[in-house]
């Protein structure tokens, strides 16, 4: 049977819930235990798909296909596990599933409400996990913060689920903000003091307050929560402000985070928590040898969350090369030209990012030129891969009017194709090529010597496709085609022959990208730019 841990949000949204449940998840998971993390989202939209990435940030893509929240990013990378749809529900998909159900006639006679359906609904879904797989614990991410309306149902399940599973089996920690009054010279407990009054009113008494400050707080500080909050002053815990998410699990196990949770629901850890890897990764990143410079081509970039999952896929590929990868954005829009608004000398990589649509895409085409043209570094991902074919046939076969459909449906030459399966479709929401699909990658090729594998499987998410009538002339002219689907024959993967590092992929590497597994794709790009950096640097010397 699965204990589970309820992670509410409290006073402000942004306190980081979801590297607070990844680094519990984390320390459990290395004291040998089996555990899993799955959000709720109190939105009304039935999954983020659908959503502008300036809304909720980057649109997290699993195996099975699901489009969820950016958090179960975080929950893979930190404990290098697959998650599913299982693990991240909305108020949508609720009301969804309990509308249908009414439809097939499922409560006939009954008036459909709230409480009970509404609520049942969201038991069983957190359960459902447990049916899933064996797990020693289940950590579900209430999202939103308590005192939201939309929260209301969630917080009535889990008062509901707590009494039925028996004290033992389940706990609830709220996160929650201390602010310091400059003028007052001290912590506050007041907004604290109200949001757990607010969740008691909701028939739940917190069992762990994970207190997130700027500061260190006092001892008396964590007195008064206590007394006032009704919680163990043992188990007002602090959070206080890292230099890198990555250090979050080793802060919350010298809090004891991990101790307090096993002795409330009586799990049995054999030994303390296994942190060598987690360790040693962490200490590659902090004392990194090596320094580069990559350019993110892309158009959402006032919000770094939008493209969430390359930057930490950059973190985990800058550590094992012992490199500190410096991210520069920019934006694709402001490239109207094929130079950069960066000196050469000071570019060691290019990303074109993946995207929708045809804003800015000329200027991400322009960037690919450039960096074709000086032989540095590029690293293309879906809609980047799909712009590295454009440029190539524009400006090294010398085809005109040349484009993908998503941008000019007319265009004379369409290298970029809308995928035939995609012609029929009419809703927008979940309805994109998603989730994991196998690729068979050329022996000989850049793509083979980065996986040392034929056989690959990564996540995808898209319409368009390259246009097989131009595959033959496409590798005439130098760029190969070097993945392809086994089944359909897409092209998963294009490479440039003359150049050091051209690749360019038509799914996610950066979604697969752990701590402990960086993805090749990435560790690869970042060794290049630190060879393309050096031979720049002797060059330079000569
Ligand atoms: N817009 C492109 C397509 O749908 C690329 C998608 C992406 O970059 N994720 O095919």
């Amino acid at each position: 049977m699965s204990k589970f841990i309820f992670v509410t949000g409290g006073v402000t949204s942004s306190l980081g819930k979801g590297i607070i449940s990844a680094s519990l998840a984390k320390l459990l998971q290395a004291r040998g235990l089996k555990v899993t993390i799955q959000k709720f989202d109190p939105y009304i939209n039935v999954d983020p798909g659908t959503l502008n990435p300036y809304e909720h940030g980057e649109c997290y893509v699993t195996d099975d296909g699901a489009e969820t929240d950016l958090d179960l990013g975080h929950y893979e990378r930190f404990l290098n596990i697959s998650t599913s749809q299982a693990n991240n529900v909305t108020t949508g998909r609720i009301y969804q599933t309990v509308i249908n159900k009414e439809r097939e006639g499922a409560y006939l006679g009954k008036t459909v409400q709230v409480v009970p359906h509404i609520t049942d609904e969201i038991k069983r879904r957190i359960q459902l996990l447990e049916a899933e797989g064996d797990y020693d614990v289940i950590i579900t991410e209430l999202g939103g913060t308590v005192g939201d309306i939309e929260s209301l149902p969630y917080l009535e399940a889990v008062r509901q689920l707590r009494n039925e599973l028996k004290k033992k089996n389940s706990l609830v920690i709220h996160l929650t903000l201390i602010p310091y009054l400059k003028a007052a010279g001290e912590h506050k407990t007041k907004p604290t003091q109200h949001s757990v009054k607010e969740l008691q009113e909701s028939g739940i008494i917190p069992d762990v307050l994970v207190c997130r400050t700027e500061s260190h707080i006092t001892d008396d500080i964590k007195r008064k929560l206590s007394l006032f909050c009704n919680v163990d002053k043992d188990h007002v815990i602090e959070a206080i402000d890292a230099d890198t998410i990555y250090r979050v699990p080793i802060l919350m196990h010298e809090e004891h985070l991990d101790e307090i949770v096993i002795e409330k629901l009586h799990l049995k850890s054999k030994h303390g928590p296994n942190l060598e890897k987690w360790q040693e990764f962490l200490m590659r990143y902090m004392q990194p040898k090596e320094e580069v410079n990559i350019v993110l081509v892309g158009k959402y970039n006032e919000l770094p969350d939008a493209y969430k999952s390359i930057y930490e896929a950059f973190v985990h590929a800058g550590a094992q090369n012992e490199c500190k990868v410096n991210v520069i954005p920019i934006h694709s829009e402001n490239l109207d030209d094929t130079s950069l608004p960066l000196e050469i000398h000071k570019i060691h990589g290019i990303l074109v990012a993946p995207g929708f649509g045809d804003r800015g895409i000329e200027g991400k085409i322009n960037a690919i030129q450039y960096v074709r043209e000086n032989g540095i570094p590029f690293f293309g991902i879906c809609l980047g891969m799909q712009c590295a074919v454009v440029e190539h046939f524009r400006n090294v076969v010398g085809l005109d009017d040349v484009s993908s459909t998503e941008v000019n449906p007319e265009a004379k030459h369409p290298v970029i194709d809308l995928m035939p399966e995609q012609l029929k479709i009419v809703n927008k929401g979940g309805t994109m090529r998603l989730g994991a699909y196998d690729c068979t990658i050329r022996e000989d090729t850049l793509a083979h010597e980065i996986y040392g594998n034929t056989n690959i499987s990564e996540r995808h998410r898209h319409r368009y496709e390259f246009n097989n009538d131009y595959l033959d002339q496409m590798e005439s002219k130098g760029l190969i085609a070097s993945g392809f689907n086994p089944e359909t024959g897409l092209v998963e993967i294009v490479e440039c022959e003359d150049h050091p590092f051209f690749i360019g992929v038509q799914y996610h590497p950066e979604l697969k990208s752990r701590v402990e597994v960086p993805h090749p794709l990435f560790v690869a790009f970042v060794k290049a730019a630190i060879q393309f950096k050096k031979t720049k640097e002797m060059i330079g010397a000569l």
